[in-house]
């Protein structure tokens, strides 16, 4: 197997990246080429850099439009620097029959005989670069020998620069610019950025459809369904006037929070076991989950949206995924969708009224109390617990 390797902190990913990849990938008939975020990154400092799960899940967006590429969290999970040496080894041992080719700008081509044991690098891996910026072919050919004296392999492909980089598409969206082709981006990775206020943006100025999410939820959901998911969108944007959230976020999750209920549990199965990321980990890592189908549209629910929807926003997967369990050390937002939920209109359990006005004045006394009723029907119908469901209990010392 012939696996290619970018690293870069992809802060954003840009089309600059995916033709490197694209371009290696066809030239050496490379199987794979697989994009690396980093996690503390060696060379570059980076005071305002979005977290790992931001870069990895932009970069996911951006493979899942070409073949033969995709993302790794390898770094993510490796703590201290992300010394790509280390990166190399690790890929040896994981794919002891694999060749491996890295990837590189010329900008960092330049460089990679001083990175971090650099004499072992050039041994783990052919290192292949395209020009970038002002720098020349023959610059380039130069290097490659040097690598080649050194004990290495290099590899130089010949491609008029492409003028395109992260720190120019973070200034020119701080500018307003936000063409996805001006920019040199995927369209759906700026979608990833304005859901997120990445990058000085502003969550409030992501464009959706409301009609379409709505018209979804009436097709998979059952009219009784249906009707209470528009109650927990209203209550979720009352709530979240409350409590300084943001309404229309908060509206959006309490729409779509049960998107998934009414499909066959195999089929909210199969979705759930598509999330990504801590997320996905979170979840998955959990051995009881199998057991317990009544919690599994939550999670179903926050992977449909992402793939079906388009919604990227970390806020409002999170809410949807968690607001049947919750979890212990639950955000603002998610105690809003989950609470928003257990007093939307039509709820009429008894004590509900005492929820209502507690999630309104003391949102964990509101937390504390469900938790209780939820303990109390677990303790009923002999439902087994998941770690989240423990660990909240744990969190609020109501007892199982
Ligand atoms: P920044 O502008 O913040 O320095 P960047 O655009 O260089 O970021 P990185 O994620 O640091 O993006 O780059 C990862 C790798 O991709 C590096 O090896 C880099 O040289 C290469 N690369 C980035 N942009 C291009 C480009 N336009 N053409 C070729 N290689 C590129």
């Amino acid at each position: 197997m012939k696996l290619g390797i970018l690293g870069g902190t992809f802060s954003p990913v840009h089309n600059g990246h995916i033709r490197l990849a694209q371009t290696y990938r066809q030239a050496l008939g490379l199987d794979q080429v697989l994009l690396i975020p980093t996690h503390i990154p060696p060379h570059k400092t980076a005071p305002d850099l979005p977290d790992g799960e931001h870069r990895c899940r932009m970069a996911e967006l951006a493979c899942e439009e070409v073949q033969g590429l995709a993302v790794s969290d390898l770094e993510q999970r490796r703590p201290g620097k992300s010394y790509t040496v280390d990166t190399l080894e690790e890929l040896h041992r994981l794919y002891p029959e694999a060749e491996l080719y890295l990837l590189m700008g010329s900008d960092m081509f330049r460089t990679v005989l001083t990175w971090h044991r650099a004499g072992d690098l050039i041994r783990l891996a052919t290192v292949c670069t395209m020009e970038r910026g002002t720098d020349t072919p023959s610059e380039l050919e130069t290097q490659a020998e040097r690598i080649r004296q050194s004990g290495g392999e290099a590899c130089v492909i010949h491609a008029a620069p492409l003028d395109v980089s992260s720190s120019g598409i973070r200034a020119a969206i701080a500018a307003g610019e936000r063409d996805p082709g001006t920019l040199g981006l995927s369209p759906r990775v700026l979608s990833y950025i304005l859901q997120n206020s990445l990058y000085g943006t502003d969550e409030t100025a992501w464009r959706y459809d409301e009609a379409a999410f709505v018209d979804l939820a009436r097709r998979l959901e059952k009219p009784g369904r249906f009707l209470h998911s528009q109650n927990v969108a209203v209550r979720a944007e009352e709530l979240a006037r409350i409590w300084g959230e943001n309404p229309m976020l908060c509206r959006v999750a309490g729409q779509l929070h049960d998107l998934c209920k009414n499909l066959p549990p195999e089929q909210q199965f199969s979705w759930l076991k598509r999330l990504r990321g801590p997320l996905r980990d979170a979840i998955m890592e959990d051995k009881h989950i199998a057991q317990v189908p009544p919690i599994w549209h939550g999670p179903a629910a926050a992977a449909y949206i992402w793939e079906e929807l388009g919604v990227y926003n970390r806020r409002i997967l999170y809410g949807v995924a968690y607001h049947t369990t919750g979890r212990a050390g639950m955000t603002r937002f998610e105690k809003i969708i989950y609470l928003a939920d257990l007093t939307s209109a039509e709820r009429d359990f008894p004590g509900v009224e005492e929820v209502r006005e507690l999630s309104e004045r003391d949102m964990d006394a509101a937390m504390r109390i469900s938790l209780e009723f939820t303990a109390e029907k677990m303790r009923k119908n002999a439902t087994p617990a998941t770690r989240d469901t423990v660990e909240i209990m744990e969190e609020y010392g109501v007892s199982l």
